[in-house]
């Protein structure tokens, strides 16, 4: 599970997993567009292209495994 943000909010699976500025460019948010593209399908078409052209241009979380009680 990735998270985003300074609210830590919860990757959403059906969207796109690259970590974007809000409108402020202070705080972080997943990208809000369907995933289905790119290096395991989890990119937009958008994000897609731009790690086509340049792999460091696109910003993801890592994969953090939840801690299990
Ligand atoms: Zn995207």
């Amino acid at each position: 599970m990735r998270r985003y943000g300074h609210q830590d909010f919860p990757e959403n699976t059906n969207d796109c997993v690259a970590n974007v500025h809000n409108d402020y460019g202070v705080d972080f948010h997943q990208c809000c567009r369907r995933r289905g593209h790119g290096p395991d399908g989890l990119y937009c078409k958008q994000h897609a292209k731009m790690i086509e052209r340049n792999p460091n241009s696109v910003c993801v979380p890592r994969d953090r495994q939840e801690k299990r009680t």
